[in-house]
């Protein structure tokens, strides 16, 4: 185990700091090691709730002193109590004077905001290739929490049927104060009494036992446009989760789109790739080869005489439609390959001998042939 380093260190103190440079050290550190100012840096973000423990404890005199004679171990045991440090409610405010409060707030995770509003919602929708070169118009169907129609989301069955929350005073939060060692932390939450409306039903709507909202459900429809690539997300605005008794917005729908697989084709933007196996003489002698293709159209493919395997062809504006410019097509892009038969007959056996001869002729001797192989293989 790593032994804890000294609150002092960690503040970059000394041992007879005053208050002020305690936060002075604090508040510049803070700025130094914010998560918001390091994003995905793990060594920060552990140096951050470091120096918060050692600000917790340096700044209250009374734990300071305990923590000067004893220094982490002590008899009574951890300050934060048997789990360790799990963060603690520092008023930024008092520290930053203001200013530093939101970011802070967010990152606590502490629930200044009424967060009332209905759900966003992610939906994983499939579609065939082929609308990647067309697009198409969806319809899919989900079961989502809608706005109850029985009592317009009110969740009353009467217009006066409610009266205010005797719990938060309608207010539709209460703070709830919870200690961590010494320190107490102050939150506040959605009241459980009124859900957050502020409100309580006395006359609850039956169809959807008050809560405002049930679940249905619904068609949505949308398009998706020519080019679309599979992780695409749509954002279909309010047609998420309708909010509790119509406090707040619907929450948005999120549609990603995964594209499906074409039998031979992968795809690199709007270029459509593919391997084209052939025979040793089709890549000798050259081939005209015809084959059915997305667009509707035949893709007429002409192979030269002479042709190597690992060479391309490429066919101008045959690929994918380019999203948000759709008059303009990527390529096709062919790789040229050597397919090998399985097995020879004997017949085929005699004429390939007959030919050897020749092809070896054709060719320089081994040794130059190895030359030519790595120089070519080192000059890429
Ligand atoms: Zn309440
Ligand atoms: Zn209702």
């Amino acid at each position: 185990m790593v032994a804890k380093r000294d609150y002092y260190e960690i503040l970059e103190l000394e041992k007879d700091a005053t208050e002020q440079e305690i936060k002075k050290s604090f508040r510049k550190l803070a700025r130094k090691y914010h998560p918001d100012k390091n994003p995905d840096n793990p060594e920060a973000e552990k140096k951050f709730k470091e120096m918060q423990e050692a600000y917790a404890i340096l700044s209250n005199p009374e734990e300071r002193r305990k923590y000067d004679m004893f220094g982490h171990n002590r008899p009574d045991g951890s300050p934060f109590g048997p789990g360790g440090f799990q963060g603690v409610n520092i008023s930024f405010d008092e520290i930053f004077g203001g200013g530093f409060d939101s970011i802070f707030s967010q990152f606590f995770g502490s629930s200044q905001k009424r967060n009332t509003a209905g759900s966003d919602l992610l939906y994983h929708h499939s579609v065939p290739f082929i609308t990647a070169m067309n697009g198409s118009d969806e319809e899919i169907e989900i079961d989502v929490d809608k706005k109850c129609i029985s009592c317009d989301g009110n969740g009353s069955s009467s217009i006066d049927g409610s009266r205010i929350c005797p719990s938060c005073d309608g207010r539709g939060q209460i703070e709830k104060i919870s200690m961590i060692g010494p320190f107490t932390q102050r939150s506040r939450q959605e009241c459980p009494s009124c859900i957050g409306s502020g409100r309580i039903i006395t006359n609850p709507c039956v169809d959807c036992n008050g809560n405002g909202r049930l679940n249905q459900r619904v068609k949505v429809k949308f398009s998706i446009q020519p080019g679309i690539n599979s992780g695409t997300r749509l954002r279909l605005k309010g047609q998420g989760e309708a909010p509790k008794r119509n406090q707040g917005r619907n929450g948005d729908l999120f549609v990603e789109i995964d594209v499906e697989q074409h039998k031979w084709f992968e795809r690199d933007g709007a270029d459509l790739i593919m391997a084209l196996p052939l025979s040793f003489t089709d890549l000798a002698l050259g081939k005209k080869i015809t084959i059915p293709h997305i667009d509707g159209k035949k893709l007429a493919i002409s192979i030269p005489a002479n042709s190597k395997p690992g060479e391309t062809i490429t066919i101008s504006s045959r690929g994918l439609p380019v999203p948000m410019n759709n008059s303009v097509r990527g390529s096709v892009v062919i790789v040229l390959k050597l397919e090998m038969p399985n097995k020879f007959s004997n017949t085929m056996r005699k004429k390939l001998k007959l030919i050897s001869k020749d092809l070896d002729s054709e060719l320089s001797t081994i040794e130059n042939r190895l030359e030519e192989e790595s120089k070519r293989r080192r000059a890429n």
